[in-house]
């Protein structure tokens, strides 16, 4: 029941008690060993569950090995959740001096288009608003990427961003490591084929 026995270096352990984080969640327990040997991880839990450091720790240790960005891109369909998520990205990786951007509606595209070229190590985006980068040429590249986060991907997937998420995901790394959590299990995460997950770890709480 510690952090420092799921497989994260010191450097995090130690940094999660900094935040308050003593004991890791079920969903912590039991997604961060697979994410952190290369598997692809489904997991159903609710807002609360502590989701988003289950993705955050294991993507923050593997950029710590090899830091370039864009590492990984983190699609969540509302602009509150998608600072929620920059929030404890940015404290649980001030170690490492995380750079990390949000992207959505509301802002200036100009001030964007600069955040997104200047190779943040992960980008949190509602999927219109980075579909709308990458069809005005804004200069990123998602060809590397290494994490592919879809954050409450239920909705994403039911709420008509299907053509934006086709649009992300075709100009994104095919090598990447793909993580979908949802607070529902529906039949349209069941039979994906929208994105290539490569058996999955299946987590329900
Ligand atoms: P989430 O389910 O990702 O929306 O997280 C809900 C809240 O729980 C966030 O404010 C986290 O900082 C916090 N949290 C996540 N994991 C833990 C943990 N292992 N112990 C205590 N708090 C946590």
């Amino acid at each position: 029941d510690k952090f420092s026995g799921l497989g994260l270096n010191d450097w995090l352990v130690s940094q999660c008690r900094a935040v308050g984080m003593c004991k890791p969640t079920p969903i912590q327990i039991n997604c961060i060993p697979p994410i952190l040997k290369g598997q692809d991880c489904i997991g159903c839990a609710q807002t609360g569950s502590g989701k988003t450091a289950a993705f955050a720790l294991p993507i923050l240790q593997k950029l710590c090995e090899d830091p370039f960005g864009i590492f990984a891109l983190v699609l969540t369909p509302t602009r509150e959740l998608a600072f929620q998520i920059c929030e404890q990205f940015t404290v649980l990786g001030k170690p490492i001096n995380l750079q990390a951007v949000v992207i959505t509606g509301g802002r200036d595209m100009m001030a964007q288009g600069r955040d997104l070229s200047n190779h943040p190590h992960v980008v949190i985006s509602t999927p219109g608003r980075l579909a709308d980068h990458i069809d005005s040429g804004t200069e990123f590249s998602l060809r590397k990427l290494k994490f592919l986060v879809l954050d409450e991907a239920d909705r994403l997937l039911e709420d008509n961003f299907g053509e934006q998420l086709k649009t992300i995901f075709g100009v994104s790394s095919k090598k990447r490591q793909t993580l979908l959590f949802s607070a529902t299990m529906t039949d349209t995460l069941r039979d994906l084929d929208v994105i290539s997950v490569n058996k999955p770890f299946f987590f329900e709480e």
